[in-house]
């Protein structure tokens, strides 16, 4: 059974993030050397103007379960993760950010529950800390209204944080839409999905890039 030892690879979007960039390395590689199971980390570093390249090619260089993909310019979130899942080999695979916000100690919780069957785990934000109150409104209308308008379930108050099975990931690569929202289309592609509920902690250092 592949569930009995998985590759488990992790994609991390990153744009201007130098200030925290490297203990995100190091929080994820702590969590993901304790599963027991072979990992492979996947950065894309989105455009950054800042030092995030360079810190991320010298992590690549001496750590052989890191992937670096290294975009030409900026080219936004969603089209981050998806350059992502294109090159994950992994039997699952987690989109995580890369400022800390979504805890990386949560990630064997999601493996826990793929193993039980499901095949898209998604963090459910249960509070969120350090941000405005107008992004918290925003953020809170915007699910709402997303969700009124859809005839599927996307689920309200959830980000990118999440973790999908292989055969996801593969439906994935097959829809052609170019001006992606990639939760959206994980909740549209169907699977059996569950969520885990945290609390989003304040970004480690830097500021929103929405
Ligand atoms: N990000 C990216 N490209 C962009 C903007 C953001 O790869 O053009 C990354 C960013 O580095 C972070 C994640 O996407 O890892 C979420 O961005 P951010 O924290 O700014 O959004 P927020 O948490 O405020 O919604
Ligand atoms: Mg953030």
């Amino acid at each position: 059974n592949v569930k009995d030892t998985p590759l488990c690879s992790v994609i991390v979007p990153a744009f201007n993030e130098d200030e925290v960039i490297y203990e995100t390395y190091k929080r994820l590689k702590t969590v993901l050397d304790g599963i027991s199971a072979p990992y492979e980390i996947l950065f894309v570093n989105d455009g950054s103007k800042d030092n995030t390249g360079a810190i991320l090619s010298h992590i690549c260089d001496n750590d052989k379960n890191i992937k670096l993909i290294e975009f030409s310019r900026n080219f936004g979130h969603q089209i981050a993760i998806t350059a992502g899942m294109d090159y994950a080999k992994g039997d699952c695979i987690v989109v995580i950010d890369a400022d800390l916000q979504d805890p990386p100690e949560l990630i064997p919780q999601m493996i826990d529950e793929w193993k039980k069957g499901y095949d898209v785990v998604y963090g459910r934000r249960a509070e969120r800390k350090g941000e405005t109150f107008f992004k918290k409104a925003t953020a809170s209308l915007f699910y709402r209204f997303l969700k009124s308008m859809t005839e599927f379930d996307i689920p309200v108050d959830a980000g990118d944080f999440r973790l999908i099975d292989k055969k996801v990931c593969d439906a994935m690569k097959k829809i052609k839409e170019r001006n992606r929202y990639v939760r959206g289309i994980i909740s549209w592609l169907g699977f059996k999905q569950t969520a885990i509920y945290y609390t989003r902690e304040k970004r480690l250092a830097g500021t929103t890039k929405y």
